[in-house]
């Protein structure tokens, strides 16, 4: 496809962006106007390889025409009536995902926090009416991160996104991420659920262990505990498994999805099982464009592929290549790179030095490329990533290894 130069350039948008947009982004100094794919281009017409992805949302890649396509025909049919009417998409898109899950019910949002929201809001309204008005504590991990409103940033194990924001919602405790003890040991009469993610993305892309997410589920089920499944970054194929529990052999009460579920279209999902969905009951929870038309017309034809094009395993496959690839750099580049990890396409690679200095490099030469935390660079490829572009941009990458970092 070829490149539109756009009418502003770079510098002109982000001089207006500057004066005109509140500042809460360190933001790179350039403005993407259009994608294909993998590929991306910015207002000058510079091509990019794409490995952020919108990160992790656009993972059938940028314009897909069968997405495009889903949106633009149901733009023409009707865009918005309100959650007093049935909507169609949003009923069938439920249907796909409970089909295709271990769930019975779904509740649509518009983002990843605001199904964590709705997640949180679940489990203290089940606790609550099953067992007594003082269980509404949930344990959530070191590292972990469920967003910015004032209940996912209080879910959040990480200081510097609770940061003066205090007071912080009462009810919340920490304990490490895959330390089965330090879990255990907090349990207390107030706990009503756990809640974390399998693979954690923006604390590092630190990947569950089997036997811990296995304990983990079992005290759940002995201590009448909710276990609470943040799939917002890890699901929708990502890890190489339509959903990252499924890796793991458990039945989680609670999950939420987000990001990939809408390739782009603001979409949120928070899925339960059938005895703690009921726990909700009409103005218990609501949201005017939570699972709106075109959001969920836009999700149907991502299920859709997805399952279709079996992407999840192509992730798995993909994944293995670029972490073996990985594997083979740490060993030519052992003082830049200190560990390779991840699961399917969420990879992570551990550096000597500053992320965001090779993520800045790696963008100057071509590549996009994200950091989670000060150590880690983030590989996130589109699910239906080729080869060839696959190659170009491990070439980058080690072209970046290759200087001074
Ligand atoms: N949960 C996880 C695991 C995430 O990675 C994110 C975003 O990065 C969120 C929640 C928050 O999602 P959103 O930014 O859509 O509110």
């Amino acid at each position: 496809m070829g490149m539109k130069v756009s009418v502003m350039s770079n510098q002109e948008i982000l001089d207006a962006g500057k004066k005109y947009i509140m500042n809460t982004y360190g933001r790179f100094p350039i403005a993407l106007t259009q994608g294909q794919g993998s590929r991306v281009w910015d207002a000058d017409g510079k091509e990019y390889v794409d490995f952020v992805a919108g990160l992790a949302v656009t993972s059938l890649g940028h314009c897909h025409p069968e997405v495009t396509g889903a949106i633009h025909e149901q733009c023409q049919a009707l865009v918005h009536t309100s959650n007093l009417y049935w909507i169609k998409p949003q009923v069938e898109l439920a249907k796909m995902l409970v089909e295709n899950s271990d769930f019975d019910k779904v509740f649509f949002a518009n983002s990843g926090a605001e199904a964590n929201e709705g997640a949180i809001k679940l489990a203290r309204k089940h606790s609550k009416l099953k067992f007594c008005s003082d269980k509404y504590e949930i344990i959530t991990m070191s590292k972990s991160f469920h967003g910015r409103t004032m209940a996912t940033l209080t879910a959040t194990g990480q200081e510097k996104v609770q940061k003066g924001f205090d007071p912080l919602l009462e009810g919340f405790k920490y304990v490490p991420f895959n330390d089965y003890e330090a879990l255990a040991g907090a349990v207390g009469d107030k706990t009503c659920a756990v809640m974390l993610e399998p693979v954690q993305g923006e604390g590092g892309v630190n990947v569950a262990d089997k036997d811990y997410l296995q304990k983990v589920a079992k005290l759940c089920r002995e201590k009448d505990l909710l276990l609470i499944l943040d799939e917002v970054q890890c699901g929708m194929g990502r890890t190489g498994r339509l959903f990252a529990y499924q890796h793991y052999g458990i039945k989680p009460h609670i999950m939420t999805l987000a990001k990939a579920l809408g390739n782009g279209t603001a979409i949120g999902a928070m899925l339960a099982v059938d005895e703690v969905a009921g726990s909700f009951q009409p103005g218990d929870h609501a949201s005017t464009f939570g699972g709106n038309y075109l959001a969920t017309a836009a999700g149907k034809k991502v299920l859709e592929i997805m399952l279709r094009e079996n992407l999840a395993a192509k992730a798995a496959e993909m994944g293995s290549y670029i972490m073996e690839e990985l594997s083979r750099l740490k060993g030519l580049y052992p003082d830049k790179i200190a560990e390779v990890r991840g699961l399917g396409l969420l990879i992570g690679i551990e550096v000597h030095g500053e992320s965001l200095s090779i993520v800045k490099k790696a963008m100057d030469k071509g590549l996009l490329l994200s950091a989670a935390g000060t150590q880690v660079v983030r590989f996130l490829p589109a699910l239906n990533v080729d080869l060839e572009t696959v190659k170009l941009g491990l070439k980058i990458f080690e072209e970046v290894l290759k200087e001074d970092l």
